[in-house]
């Protein structure tokens, strides 16, 4: 079975394909760059008020897009102390702002140190919702995975928040954390396998 997977995120993709080859390899996961690389399709407008509602604008409007069964991702970063900012604005969380030429995910990170400097509770947690909907069924499923905020960005795997998020549980930043273990133990990795066991009964 093809699904679509419902992003232009080159790195959400890299790692939607290689966590879906491994759980569920009936599936083959297949991107918005990979059957649209002209990039006709647009992106639609995120106006929704959690992750869940976002993923399921994207899935519902993707799918009427290309008729292809479809899932998308909705995440981003949850930090304590910042009230649970930045949240679904995770992606966004510095645009409008001047932080000259650095790219998006760089100024996200350097806005999020500076909001952080000063403060003792550095815990936070990465949320991942994914929907499923193929014109009539509509599935979710949903994961988190628990660390801290570093004072300095640490590594350059992964990417967006990942050089600052620091897992106690193996001593590293996800920033140089291996890839294959990340994909292991991320929100992504949860909530795919979450809707994994969803999609498999009703497909397989
Ligand atoms: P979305 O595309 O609206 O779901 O926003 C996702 C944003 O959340 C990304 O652009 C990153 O800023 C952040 N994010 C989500 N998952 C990860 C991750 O695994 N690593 C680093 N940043 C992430």
């Amino acid at each position: 079975m093809k699904i679509l997977f419902g992003t232009r995120n080159k790195n959400k993709v890299l790692e939607g394909k290689d966590i879906f080859k491994r759980i569920f390899p009936q599936v083959e996961l297949i991107s918005l760059d990979d059957i649209d690389p002209q990039k006709t399709i647009e992106e639609p407008i995120e106006d929704g008020n959690s992750f869940y509602e976002n993923s399921l604008i994207k899935a519902k409007y993707y799918y009427e897009k290309t008729l292809i069964p479809t899932i998308c991702d909705d995440s981003g970063i949850v930090v304590d102390a910042l009230g649970g900012m930045p949240g679904i604005y995770s992606a966004r969380f510095s645009l409008g702002e001047d932080f000259g030429d650095l790219p998006i995910d760089k100024a996200n990170n350097k806005k999020l140190l500076s909001l952080m400097k000063d403060e003792a509770n550095r815990s936070a947690h990465y949320a991942c919702v994914i929907v499923y909907y193929d014109g009539k069924n509509i599935y979710h499923g949903d994961g988190t995975m628990n660390g801290t905020i570093l004072f300095e960005e640490h590594g350059s795997n992964g990417f967006g928040y990942d050089p600052l998020f620091y897992i106690d549980e193996y001593q590293t930043s996800l920033g140089d954390m291996d890839k294959d273990l990340k994909n292991k133990i991320s929100h992504r990795y949860k909530a795919i396998c979450s809707i994994a066991k969803t999609l498999s009964k009703s497909i397989c």
